[in-house]
């Protein structure tokens, strides 16, 4: 039950920027999320958001059509910058 940590540790990280926090959903530390880019809303936490943004396959969320090349590296380049904070999230389900 560590979730509660990582959820915390997520508020910090830049991608969050990016998108809206519309509610939490019932179950997990799952919230729906709304992309500011392009109004995708998607149920999912940090990782799906990240995938969204940086335009990740296999996390079961569609990439950002909004997102060009230059936004994907900037956005690449904040994440490296801020995740050396704390541990990668690379734990779902
Ligand atoms: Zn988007």
């Amino acid at each position: 039950m560590n979730n509660q940590a990582m959820e915390q540790e997520d508020e910090t990280k830049p991608l969050w920027r990016h998108v809206s926090k519309l509610r939490k959903t019932s179950g997990g530390g799952n919230n729906l999320i709304k992309c500011s880019l392009c109004d995708f809303s998607f149920n999912g936490s940090y990782t799906r958001v990240r995938a969204h943004l940086l335009q990740l396959k296999g996390e079961g969320v569609r990439s950002c059509p909004k997102v060009s090349s230059s936004k994907l590296v900037e956005f690449i380049e904040n994440r490296d910058v801020k995740e050396k904070k704390g541990p990668s999230t690379t734990c779902i389900s």
